[in-house]
């Protein structure tokens, strides 16, 4: 390490590349995202405020994704490469949606709030990579995700005594 980077850990090139596989893995994330919430919604009649918020969600994630492609063409990252992590990344996420089974909204509902708080940690450390390496212009759009991830995790975790309550009252009726 040269004395002119010693203060700064990796330095601001450093600190820039680092942001840049950030938001890559964040795109992976959201990717991902989009397809365990459209593999949710068809299954989720019996719980329309869920599937409501789902949707809501879906349109949200699409809009992360699109900011995530603005910051990422700022940088001007080969576009390719956001495809490769993607595919790469499914094997990992997709074995948090279950397969069908008499609580799948149960353990979605698990899984779902855990992912929401992966995206909460990954953008919470994007936001502090961008600001090391002197990227504030990315900072709202990484807060305004952010939000959406905290409101949603919020919604499901504040929501799961009723959607559990409803499951079993669904489950006695069988
Ligand atoms: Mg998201
Ligand atoms: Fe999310």
């Amino acid at each position: 390490m040269t004395e002119a980077t010693m203060g700064t850990g990796a330095g601001r090139e450093g600190a820039r590349s680092i942001v840049a596989t950030g938001l890559r893995n964040a795109h992976a994330l959201e990717k991902q995202a989009i397809q365990l919430i459209e593999r949710q919604l068809p299954r989720l009649d019996d719980y329309p405020e869920v599937q409501a918020r789902m949707r809501q969600h879906l349109q949200e994630t699409r809009a992360q994704e699109e900011r995530l492609d603005r910051m990422l063409d700022r940088l001007g990252n080969d576009r390719s490469v956001v495809k490769d992590m993607a595919l790469e990344f499914m094997g990992n996420m997709a074995a948090m949606a279950h397969m069908p089974a008499d609580d799948e909204i149960l353990k979605n509902s698990f899984a779902n709030l855990a992912f929401e708080s992966y995206e909460i940690a990954a953008y919470t450390s994007l936001l502090a990579m961008a600001e090391e390496a002197g990227m504030g212009e990315f900072r709202p759009m990484l807060e305004a995700t952010l939000q959406e991830e905290h409101a949603m995790a919020d919604w499901i975790e504040t929501g799961l005594p009723a959607v559990t309550k409803r499951f079993l009252s669904l489950a006695g009726r069988a």
